[in-house]
């Protein structure tokens, strides 16, 4: 069965920041955040036993530090990997870096991912990243960068590495995303063309890493996208029924078919049932993109009479894989996944 690993709590949507493709539309003037309470007392309810990571990210984390340091220290000592999601805003020198990310290590903090890319660039310096970065790997944190990229992005891994004189490799964990025109990207960037090379498939985060988002709703993945409904596991959650709402959410289907065969096949099904037009995959920036015009009122009606159909074949699809012992991203993505290519890639104007 597919099952969770891994936890996200969003703690706050507030942000020093307010890049243009942000999926949260977080801010300096938004106030949507988790109270201390219900974020401890949801990290105290994780059940390590079947959770072995929770990240907490936001908005910026960070702006909740104190908590933050309590939740990686309840996360850490029941044995849990703990992770942190930043802009690394705070970085701002070496000093100041090794201030907050010391003490975050000496509660226990196991990862920091670190968001970087054109749309960041806008409000901070990339000496912020290096300087969060470096220190971090002399702390013993494992860091990671992520790069989200459209098609006329400057920032790539290898421009990363450069930057980093020769203190990172691309062997350390630094990610390529494609823009997904989701939350603020939506509005503010949709002249934006995609990179060339895409994946549309399967999606590994659905029921394998729930979040709790910072309106208090349980959701089956990162929930990244604005019609959030079809993803919701829990409304307002009760931080001690967390594990067995997650456990209960096991046998959605909605959820198992993202995680087996992604939205978009869902949307090509729909357009074979029902004769449907649906938007070419040429045009979708990627998963998440897909989730939304599928969770749209003009489509989700047909997918759950699709959902109704196929009911018992996702179910065997499920006892298959796992079977075999292949209910992995690895092998579900290579059997599913299609790479889209753009056949006309502008020019990049400097
Ligand atoms: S993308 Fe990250 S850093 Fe930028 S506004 Fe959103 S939460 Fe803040
Ligand atoms: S593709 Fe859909 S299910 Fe997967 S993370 Fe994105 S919004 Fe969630």
């Amino acid at each position: 069965m597919i099952t969770a690993n891994n936890i996200a709590i969003h703690l706050t949507y507030t942000c020093p920041l307010e890049c243009s493709h942000c999926c949260f539309q977080s801010g300096p003037k938004v106030k949507t955040r988790l109270s201390e309470e219900i974020i401890l007392d949801t990290v105290n309810a994780i059940d390590p036993e079947k959770i072995k990571m929770v990240a907490f990210t936001g908005g910026e984390p960070f702006l909740l530090y104190s908590t933050l340091l309590k939740a990686v220290e309840i996360a850490s000592k029941k044995g849990v990997t703990t992770r942190v999601v930043t802009s690394a805003y705070f970085a701002t020198s070496e000093n100041n870096a090794r201030k907050k990310l010391k003490e975050l290590k000496d509660f226990g903090l196991d990862e920091i991912s670190i968001s970087w890319d054109d749309y960041h660039e806008e409000y901070v310096d990339f000496d912020v990243v290096r300087n969060a970065f470096l220190v971090s790997k002399s702390l013993g944190i494992r860091a990671a960068i992520n790069i989200v990229q459209d098609a006329n992005s400057k920032w790539d891994v290898s421009r990363v590495v450069l930057e980093m004189n020769g203190h990172c490799t691309e062997e350390d964990v630094l990610c390529e995303t494609n823009l997904n025109l989701t939350g603020r990207a939506k509005e503010k960037l949709s002249e934006r063309n995609s990179r060339n090379n895409r994946l549309l498939g399967p999606c590994p985060y659905v029921l394998s890493g729930p979040t709790l988002n910072a309106k208090g709703n349980l959701l089956a993945c990162c929930g990244v996208i604005e019609e959030q409904g079809p993803l919701v596991i829990s409304n307002e959650l009760i931080p001690s029924e967390i594990m067995s709402d997650i456990e209960n959410s096991y046998s959605n289907l909605l959820h198992k078919w993202l995680y087996l065969r992604g939205p978009f096949a869902l949307l090509e099904e729909i357009r074979k049932k029902f004769d449907v037009p649906i938007p070419l995959e040429e045009h979708i920036g990627g998963n998440c993109e897909s989730c939304q015009i599928l969770f749209g009122s003009e489509y989700f009606g047909y997918a759950v009479e699709i959902l109704k159909d196929k009911a018992q074949e996702i179910v065997n699809e499920e006892f298959l894989l796992s079977s075999m012992n292949m209910l992995d991203a690895k092998y579900t993505i290579d059997l599913w996944g299609k790479n889209v290519v753009n056949e006309k890639i502008p020019i990049i104007q400097l």
